[in-house]
């Protein structure tokens, strides 16, 4: 029986995650579920699945949590705040966490749960973007084990050998990532200028948080899984490589020097990732329809339009820079996000946003948290400089 702490219950990945533990009662039970202002959903749940522990991590909505955990009598445990976020990674009643919480707000709690030795199932690319070296780091002073819940790192991970692709006799020449090229895929520079947030949100094969949505319709989805690749598989940049393949159905694949290509398929349903990763070395039944390869039909692959969607170079660019370059990257993208979301920013100042702010930002070593931390905000408000100052030059949609 594995017991979990879901980080992100409420979002896309906490619902997937939530919805497969549900089918094997025999061999999950949930120790802590985590939000950060959905107090009412975050209660539903925990009628539903009597956790020990409830976090709330903005405190100003504890008070809701606990009316509503009262009124429907479920009697667990409140805690609220960024820090209770980082105790509930850490609790000895749990020994798998979900890092499921979108965006850099689940650094802190991700690498304690390394560093407390659990299996840490990774949705949360931001963390791996920003700290990639200290997470492994973490992983190892810890003892604990990665998994990753993102589609492709999941698929890639079931495809190399049982040593990972850097054993003397892995034979793995490189890796592939495949995007779905996302809702603007064939559309040029000039057709995107007055995009809105939720044209940018109709992801046509996955439904996701808003956050992640838009980093596909960037492309900076990809850039940010390349970086995760990097870590994850400790490959260079020079053997990541990506390919549009709009079905969604190849969720990736590796190259061996001897000329054999293994891939994954599967329906784009990321209850397969979870599954896979909760139930690992194992596997169990996630309620995901078989994958019906005459009704697909066809399997189509194109090289990702690098011009338009620039935010892929960019995260080459930052990962060729090193130290601090990729934490930058990352906290520009979510400030520009934030703003195009918000309806501050054009999409196509998305990239712009990113690539200034990683011309004018200092690339420092990253030594410990303080200096992520610190390397985080300088980048945040330098894109927030670089937003105001696009935002009152344009006008918005
Ligand atoms: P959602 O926006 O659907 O959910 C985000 C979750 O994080 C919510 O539970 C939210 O709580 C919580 N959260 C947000 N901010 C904070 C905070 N400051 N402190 C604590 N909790 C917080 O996102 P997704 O589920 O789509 O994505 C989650 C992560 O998984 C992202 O990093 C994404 O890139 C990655 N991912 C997602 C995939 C998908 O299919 N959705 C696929 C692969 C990776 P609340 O509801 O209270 O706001």
């Amino acid at each position: 029986m594995r017991t979990l702490a879901v980080l992100g219950a409420t979002g896309s990945i906490g619902a997937s995650t939530l919805d497969v533990v549900a089918r094997h009662p025999d061999r999950f039970r949930i120790g802590v579920l985590a939000a950060n202002r959905s107090a009412a959903a975050l209660a539903d749940l925990c009628a539903r699945f009597r956790p020990d522990q409830a976090v709330i991590a903005d405190p100003a909505c504890a008070g809701e949590l606990r009316e509503r955990l009262r009124e429907s009598g479920v009697a667990c445990r409140i805690e609220a705040g960024a820090q209770a976020l980082v105790q509930a990674a850490t609790d000895a009643a749990c020994d798998t966490v979900v890092a499921a919480i979108v965006g850099a707000a689940g650094l802190e709690s991700t690498l304690a749960a390394a560093r407390a030795g659990k299996r840490v199932l990774l949705a949360n690319k931001e963390a791996i973007v920003m700290a990639g070296a200290m997470l492994e780091a973490a992983l190892v002073e810890g003892g604990g084990e990665l998994l990753p819940l993102d589609s492709e790192h999941n698929a890639v991970f079931q495809c190399l050998p049982r040593g990972g692709a850097t054993s003397a006799d892995s034979g793995v020449r490189r890796i592939l990532l495949t995007a779905s090229g996302g809702p603007f895929r064939g559309w040029k520079a000039a057709d995107l200028a007055d995009v809105t947030p939720d044209r940018a949100c109709a992801h046509p094969n996955w439904r996701m948080g808003r956050k992640i949505s838009v980093d596909s319709a960037t492309l900076m989805n990809k850039g940010l899984e390349v970086i995760e690749a990097h870590h994850l598989f400790r490959l260079p940049a020079a053997r990541i490589d990506v390919v549009v393949h709009p079905q969604s159905i190849v969720h990736s694949l590796v190259e061996y020097v001897d000329g054999s290509v293994l891939a994954q398929l599967g329906n784009p349903d990321m209850r397969t990732a979870i599954a896979y990763a909760l139930a690992w070395p194992e596997r169990v039944e996630a309620g995901v329809a078989p994958l019906d390869l005459l009704a697909v039909a066809r399997l189509e692959f194109e090289a990702p339009d690098r011009a338009t969607f620039r935010c892929l170079d960019l995260a080459y660019q930052s990962l060729d820079a090193g130290g601090s370059a990729p934490t930058t990257l990352n906290a520009a993208n979510e400030e520009a996000v934030a703003a195009f979301l918000e309806g501050r920013l054009p999409f196509p100042a998305i990239a712009e946003t990113i690539e200034r702010c990683l011309a004018t930002t200092e690339v420092r070593p990253l030594a410990d948290l303080a200096s992520i931390l610190d390397a985080d905000l300088t980048a945040r408000q330098q894109a927030q400089r670089i937003i105001a100052s696009l935002s009152g030059s344009k006008p918005l949609p």
